[in-house]
């Protein structure tokens, strides 16, 4: 059986979720199906109330022929209340390919109830990408899902657990 708010698997006793502490909901009716459904909408909401993932952008110049880092500053990419489940939401930055040979990571800086953290994700070679976009979904567990997508490949690059007691 699993936690009907965030899919976690639970064990038959349990009387909440151990993740997120929704209440176990066994046996329900079509009828109540309904009353459930909206439990976990709100209880959902209040869980990402709170959340705002930001992303540090950076700005190059061209300097004697090679790339400088002159600027970055952080964007916000998404508000706990614009997440759906599964469904990412596109950032309107588009990211052009950085010709270079170390290797790339998307900063991100998340508050969330449990406070503030930085974040990096390292981007393998095989996702680096020309005008790309980044996107973030709420996934199963209450964990955001980043993704880059170019063209229409689009590729999860981390799942970042968002609970207070859950994660690094
Ligand atoms: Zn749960």
């Amino acid at each position: 059986m699993k936690c009907k708010c965030c899919h976690h698997e639970l064990q038959m006793d349990e009387a909440f979720c151990p993740l997120c502490r929704f209440p176990s909901i066994k046996g329900v009716d079509d009828v109540n199906e309904e009353v459930v459904r909206r439990m976990v909408r709100e209880y959902t909401e209040n869980k990402l109330r709170s959340i705002r993932l930001d992303l540090r952008t950076y700005e190059y110049v061209l300097e004697n022929g090679a790339l400088v880092e002159r600027d970055s500053q952080y964007i916000t990419l998404c508000r706990g209340k614009e997440l759906r489940l599964n469904e990412p939401i596109w950032c309107g930055v588009i990211f052009e390919k950085i010709p270079s040979d170390r290797a790339f990571t998307v900063s991100l800086n998340l508050r969330s109830e449990a406070g503030e953290k930085s974040i990096e994700l390292p981007v393998t070679p095989d996702h680096v990408i020309e005008h790309g976009k980044i996107g973030v979904s709420l996934g199963e567990e209450f964990t955001l899902q980043v993704f880059l997508m170019s063209g229409d490949e689009k590729i999860c690059i981390g799942k970042i657990p968002v609970l207070k007691n859950t994660g690094p």
